[in-house]
């Protein structure tokens, strides 16, 4: 039976006509039916978050239990969530095992983060005149935070935001992506039993353009925070005049392995990061740049490697690679692969698709200009590029307009602290693919990746105002 899941506004559950209608994204099957909001209920939840705000803030003690709570609930409630998220996402299970993992992780570091909001001391007195003053700085949470997320993580991005967002005192109106609301729904549900006060935690449910329209119109909003496109992340930069407006957009990852790279665990490595939840993962590896001297020995292993991928259901425990999250996203994806084969590049690996499913692709012979290439493909597709020289590579890889994370492989640490210089992202992995995140770190693109910085220490920073204090002793 299809369930009905509705909006939370003032820790009310609101029904509305307007419906939209989820579907398993493996399947196809109708599995929920979530109600819309309209203007009116994008107004209530502003104005519920606004007086909640003003008058119901909690003690950071209380921001710290509410918040821990819910890190428990996600674990106690693990295998429901898991599956929510496998269902409506087509995520393989036991990757939205981890996604609710990294969920309760997000909210118990925000908890404790509660703890520890503080500004600093000020010598004002070093200033000629000033030898009588005395200040320090405080933090203040901003009001009311607008946060916008995408399909790809539907609960681990929303901790993103709304845990941090709380944590620093602030109220929040939530809307999900269109595609996978219910997680952010059920998560409502904790919220509820954590005792949260009641309009803390709005969300919301409709298209980006309605919904989301509506809320980056609200001058009660003090503060943005939205991951998705970079397309999208533009027009609403172009929207928000000087409002604080925080960007977590899109990435073509770069990884080099170096010809004095390990490269059996290189390939390994590569095999497993690429392709996790169909490479639509904003860090997942794009693009591979290897040492010709090590190029076709690479490529044999990550080959074997990728071989051993189970491509298929997603509710099956030992699938790693699930569908895309719509059939039309896998036919664009198919016709880059497409175009780039017409313009000279090889299918290593995979290319075909059934449906929504398309293969793990693995090409060679690729041109910088195809858009396999230069743009963020967002599927399971990695293209594969040959370098003989490490500076060139780099200054070729520095083209894109993106630059959230990177990888480098390499044995030789004079090769891996150049690249820590000179890769242009936010954040490069040594030994690793660009695909590593843990809750705790900073993490946030340069480039048209976005701006500020995620992890619930840096969220606060970017969520709080730094208010200045000076005491005139004299
Ligand atoms: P998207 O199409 O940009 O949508 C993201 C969110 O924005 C959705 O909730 C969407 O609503 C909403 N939206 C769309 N148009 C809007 C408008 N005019 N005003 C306000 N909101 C609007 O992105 P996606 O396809 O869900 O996610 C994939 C993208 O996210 C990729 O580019 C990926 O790299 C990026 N991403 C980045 C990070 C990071 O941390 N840097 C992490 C994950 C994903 P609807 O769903 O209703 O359209």
């Amino acid at each position: 039976m299809k369930q009905q899941y509705q909006l939370y506004i003032d820790g009310k559950w609101i029904n509305t006509d307007d419906k939209l209608e989820i579907v398993n994204k493996y399947t196809q099957e109708p599995i929920a039916s979530v109600s819309k909001a309209s203007e009116t209920e994008v107004y209530q939840a502003v104005t519920a978050a606004q007086k909640a705000y003003k008058e119901k803030a909690m003690n950071p003690y209380d921001r710290y239990l509410v918040l821990k709570k819910v890190s428990e609930l996600l674990i106690e409630n693990k295998e429901e969530m898991a599956h929510c998220i496998s269902i409506e996402a087509g995520k393989p299970i036991k990757q939205a095992e981890n996604e609710v993992e990294r969920s309760a992780q997000t909210f118990e570091i925000a908890a404790e983060e509660a703890k520890r909001i503080h500004g600093e001391g000020v010598p004002v007195e070093a200033a000629p005149g000033s030898e009588n003053r005395m200040a320090f700085t405080i933090r203040v949470p901003v009001g009311v935070v607008g946060a916008i997320s995408p399909f790809n993580f539907p609960l681990n991005l929303v901790s993103h935001k709304v845990a941090p967002a709380l944590a620093a005192g602030n109220a929040v109106v939530l809307k999900p992506a269109s595609a996978t609301p219910i997680s952010a729904i059920k998560l409502a549900q904790f919220f509820d039993r954590a005792g949260l006060p009641a309009g803390l935690f709005n969300v919301l449910v409709g298209s980006g353009s309605t919904v989301g329209n509506q809320m980056m119109q609200d001058e009660r909003i003090s503060l943005f925070t939205f991951t998705g496109s970079a397309e999208i992340g533009l027009k609403l930069k172009q929207q928000t005049g000087l409002k604080k407006l925080i960007l977590e957009l899109g990435n073509n990852s770069p990884v080099i392995v170096d010809k004095e790279a390990d490269i059996e665990k290189a390939a390994a490595n590569v095999a497993q990061k690429s392709f996790a939840y169909a490479g639509q993962v904003c860090i997942s590896v794009q693009r591979l740049y290897v040492h010709e001297d090590v190029f076709e020995t690479f490529q044999e292993r990550l080959v074997e490697h990728v071989k051993q991928l189970h491509v298929g259901d997603p509710n099956d425990p030992k699938t790693d690679v699930g569908p895309m999250i719509a059939e039309k996203e896998a036919e664009r994806a198919e016709q880059w692969i497409n175009e780039a084969v017409k313009g000279g590049a090889k299918i290593v690996h995979g290319g075909e698709r059934i449906g929504a499913l398309l293969q793990p692709t693995i090409l060679s012979n690729v041109h910088k200009n195809m858009r396999v290439v230069c743009e963020e493909v967002f599927a399971p597709i990695v293209s594969m590029i040959s370098y003989t020289d490490l500076d060139a590579c780099i200054k070729e890889l520095n083209e894109s307009p993106y630059g959230l994370q990177g990888g480098i492989f390499t044995t030789n640490l004079d090769t891996a602290f150049y690249a820590a210089r000179n890769v242009e992202v936010g954040g490069l992995m040594i030994n690793d693919a660009s695909q590593y995140r843990v809750d705790l770190m900073p993490y946030g693109g340069v480039k048209n990746s976005g701006n500020g910085k995620e992890g619930p220490k840096y969220s606060i920073q970017e969520m709080t105002e730094e208010r200045l204090i000076v005491l005139n002793l004299s």
